[in-house]
């Protein structure tokens, strides 16, 4: 075992969550991917689509587990330049009452790492849904000092932090999804230092914001085996008491449109069960999440046997309080909960049937058990 070259939890975070992306220009984010599964060896891949596959096979020839998660995140992208002013496109989730006056870090090749400062003047804005008063952003104008080295393409993000850890909270830009992108390498890492026997490819999707176009795209081109197991692995709201921060990991039964399968809940959750016997502090939750929509869902319809996990987010989208941006959060404890099961998960994919076979067997026995008596009652009853 040579657990201790893994590279900590809190420092995979911080290198991932500082990368400034968007939905069709994450490639920042895929780089820093790239560079991951080359340091410990493994195939890394890019689809036509643009989306990387990072493939870990250690003797093992049963059904890959496919982890997956997303590489955007809701951001702006500049779109006309002239004195002093950006057009910008905004590409993402989030109501219109949040950016007027918020100040954005303009990130681009040829301007300093940690960005130009703009301020949001005016919003760009349409319904959500016909006759409806809920508008999301689409674009904006915004204000800066000088528009020297900024380049159509260039992308604007929210001017919050983009990662600190206070009393076991995580506030950054961006833990939708990149938090879930940090997750799936960091089973990798502990896959790859721990020589565990497993069969495992990391998915990491593009433009998932703006309508799950990169999983849809691999999904209904069949370019993951089609015996995989596959996981989408999402942070996901837990406003209106959806779920608890620092409550454990989350077992995420279905989405806002969509019920994954039952098969994958029931050997996740039989997984979480048994890790909950060996490790006194993992905690796990079992729950629809349903504020929005997730990746399961194509891989799901389109043919894979699929389930997800995800964990509780706060400030979706940078929704702060009050109208106002602010970091996302999550619990890094939950962070390493789910850490904790995939790499379980990873270890154990030949027992996936075998929790369903067993199940089934506990209700033919339970059939046959109660049937003397139920007719015996029924009879003695007429
Ligand atoms: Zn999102």
């Amino acid at each position: 075992m040579t657990l201790s070259k893994l590279k900590p939890l809190p420092v995979l975070l911080k290198e991932i969550l500082s990368i400034p992306t968007t939905s069709y220009n994450e490639h920042l984010v895929i780089d820093y991917i790239r560079e991951f599964a080359i340091d410990r060896g493994l195939n890394f891949k890019l689809d036509q689509f643009g989306n990387a596959y990072i493939f870990y096979n250690h003797g093992d020839s049963s059904r890959p587990l496919v982890l997956q998660a997303h590489t955007d995140h809701p951001a702006f992208i500049v779109e006309e330049i002239s004195e002093g002013k950006l057009v910008l496109k905004f590409l993402g989730g989030l109501s219109a009452q949040y950016g007027i006056g918020e100040k954005i870090k303009i990130h681009g090749d040829a301007l300093p790492q940690n960005g130009v400062t703009a301020t949001v003047e005016t919003i760009q804005s349409h319904e959500l849904h016909t006759g409806t008063s809920s508008r999301r952003i689409i674009g904006a104008i915004a204000k800066v000092n000088s528009v020297k080295n900024i380049n159509i393409g260039d992308i604007g993000v929210w001017d919050v932090e983009h990662f600190s850890l206070k009393r076991k909270i995580v506030h950054a830009l961006q833990c939708d999804d990149l938090v879930g992108c940090a997750i799936v390498l960091s089973t990798i890492d502990r896959m790859v230092f721990g020589e565990h026997q497993g069969n495992v490819i990391g998915l990491f999707t593009r433009a998932e914001e703006v309508g799950l176009e990169g999983a849809a795209a691999s999904a209904a081109d069949g370019l993951l085996p089609k015996d995989s197991l596959v996981i989408s692995i999402e942070t996901s709201s837990s406003e209106g008491g959806r779920a608890e921060q620092g409550q454990g990991a989350i077992i995420r039964v279905g989405d806002k449109q969509h019920i994954f399968s039952p098969k994958m809940s029931m050997w996740m959750t039989s997984v979480a069960n048994r890790l909950k016997t060996i490790h006194d502090n993992f905690l796990y939750q079992r729950k629809l999440m349903d504020a929005g929509g997730t990746e399961a869902t194509a891989f799901d319809l389109l043919g894979y046997e699929t389930g997800a996990a995800c964990i509780a987010l706060g400030n979706w989208h940078n929704a702060g309080k009050k109208g106002k941006i602010e970091a996302e959060t999550v619990h890094i404890d939950d962070v390493q909960n789910l850490i904790l099961l995939c790499e379980e998960l990873a270890k154990n994919t030949s027992h996936f049937l075998q929790v369903h076979e067993e199940m089934v067997s506990f209700w033919k026995k339970r059939a046959l058990d109660v049937t003397p008596r139920l007719i015996d009652s029924a009879q003695s009853n007429t």
